[in-house]
């Protein structure tokens, strides 16, 4: 028997023959990377639990076969369970979760308030936590699973302005790591997807209001209006990179059986990765300080 086929059995007609389609349970589907995402599975066949903090009617969802579109707060436990039932009840369970929705903080982290960097934590990470927790129980059922965790380039390097970013995404990638580890005993794989620079998502708009809510000190007025500079030449550099390219990226590490962990998905950012990856911690951070124009503190 193919293994993407199931049968259903009648007294009065006999075998049918019912290709099964895999299920992929995706997170932040409202714009951006999760829609794409969404989309892009759909099309090649696969059920959809399309899920959204606040479910509105998408056209471009409503129209395709298998997508079941529900309400998942990851911040909201409750909704977390509620959605992973409905996703299971629609379609007979579940085979890979992508783990996409999240913001990035953008600010000094003097004037960021304690509460916004909790809540960076709840989204970016303790959320994603919430949701493998409440998954694993159906990839027990199926014997196996995978889990996309939607990183950042921004797990890899650091950048001024967005630590808190930064340190969310440094913790997904150390969790995912070490999670990957455990998982691999129980036939369940977890993928790192790592992005950068995309601008036709929410994403910065999401950032530009968090940032418009702390004023910058006098202070910092010159470190600020420096790293701007650097940010807008860094944003010219960007190579055309799309949420469907990134979809691909996501595709990709979902259906691949391989053990691979990592996978960068945007060009723009491959030589920064790379530096980090692979030049001494002492010319890296060089590098970095140098262009944020960053000196040492004195000796006291
Ligand atoms: P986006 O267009 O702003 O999409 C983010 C999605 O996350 C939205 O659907 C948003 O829902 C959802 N979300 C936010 N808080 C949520 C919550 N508490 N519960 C459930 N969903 C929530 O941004 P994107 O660029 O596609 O970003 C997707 C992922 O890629 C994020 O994890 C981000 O950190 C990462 N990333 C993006 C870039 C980039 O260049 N764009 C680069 C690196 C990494 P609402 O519509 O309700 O807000």
């Amino acid at each position: 028997m193919h293994p993407g086929i199931i049968v259903l059995w009648h007294e009065s007609s006999g075998p049918t023959f019912w290709p099964m389609n895999k299920t992929v349970l995706i997170t932040g589907c409202s714009t951006g990377f999760g829609l794409a995402s969404a989309k892009h599975f759909a099309a090649r066949g696969w059920n959809v639990i399309a899920t959204m903090r606040t479910p509105s009617p998408i056209p471009e969802l409503a129209a395709l076969p298998g997508v079941l579109v529900t309400r998942l707060d990851v911040q909201d436990r409750a909704s977390i369970d509620s959605a992973l039932r409905a996703g299971v009840e629609r379609f007979g369970g579940l085979d890979v979760v992508v783990n996409n929705a999240g913001f990035g903080l953008h600010g000094l982290f003097e004037t960021t308030p304690r509460e916004k960097i909790l809540e960076q934590f709840e989204v970016n990470v303790f959320g994603v936590m919430d949701v493998i927790r409440a998954a694993l129980p159906c990839f027990v059922q199926r014997g196996g699973g995978t889990i996309v965790n939607v990183s950042s380039g921004a797990g890899v390097f650091t950048l001024p302005m967005i630590s808190l970013y930064c340190a969310s995404k440094f913790a997904l990638e150390g969790f995912s790591e070490a999670l990957s580890y455990e998982l691999t005993s129980q036939n369940v794989r977890v993928k790192l997807v790592e992005p950068g620079g995309v601008v036709d998502t929410r994403f910065v708009a999401r950032s530009a209001e968090e940032s418009s809510q702390s004023a910058v000190p006098p202070r910092y007025e010159a470190f600020v209006r420096a790293t701007n500079e650097v940010f807008a030449r860094m944003r010219e550099d960007r190579s055309g990179a799309t949420s469907e390219g990134v979809a691909e990226v996501i595709y990709e590490a979902a259906t691949d059986p391989s053990d691979r962990l990592r996978y960068v998905a945007t060009d723009g950012i491959k030589p920064l990765v790379k530096m980090r990856r692979e030049t001494s911690e002492e010319a890296y951070l060089a590098f970095m300080r140098e262009r944020f124009l960053v000196k040492p503190p004195p000796v006291r």
